[in-house]
């Protein structure tokens, strides 16, 4: 599949497979079956895309690469799967690069429903690695005394990977 971005430089493998990615799917479905939600065909497929990927995929490279038998899918089938996928947390919706990402705990344990999430991106590959939102209590405190009650909270930051950097 190609990614979001192409560069010259070194990386190491970032996407799962084999039993890691059969684990992280069948943790998936474990935990959609807690929710009292389905795991569906196209939605799990689309996880599997994003886990296989493991890092900011657009929507038209999930659509041309869903089909197993090479034939590209439906795109409302993959864009209500992102949907499903991010509203129940295995999913986070990068706006900065309009692309999609595998949450870093939908591959086990983490909890669910459009946690408060912040990215480190490097603008040269395309990595994206999902880390722990920082000043969260201050950018709750500001919101409060602005009147706001915020719904989610996304910090999406740019520059070089280390690899990249290199
Ligand atoms: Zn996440
Ligand atoms: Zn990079
Ligand atoms: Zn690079």
């Amino acid at each position: 599949m190609d990614m979001a971005h192409d560069c010259e430089h070194e990386h190491d493998a970032r996407g799962l497979s084999g039993a890691s990615l059969n684990g992280a799917l069948l943790a998936a479905d474990q935990r959609c079956s807690t929710a009292g939600e389905r795991l569906t065909a196209p939605r799990k497929r689309v996880l599997e895309l994003l886990l296989e990927a493991g890092q900011a995929v657009k929507a038209y490279d999930l659509i041309a690469a869903f089909g197993t038998d090479g034939a590209p899918a439906k795109p409302p089938t993959v864009y209500r799967a992102l949907d499903f996928l991010s509203k129940q947390g295995f999913a986070h919706r990068i706006e900065s690069l309009n692309a999609y990402v595998a949450c870093r705990h939908s591959t086990g344990g983490g909890e669910a429903d459009g946690h408060a999430a912040a990215f480190l991106i490097c603008d040269c590959c395309g990595a994206t690695r999902e880390i722990e939102p920082a000043g969260l209590g201050e950018i709750q405190a500001i919101a409060g005394q602005a009147g706001y009650v915020l719904s989610g909270v996304t910090v999406e930051a740019h520059g070089l990977c280390g690899d990249c950097r290199a």
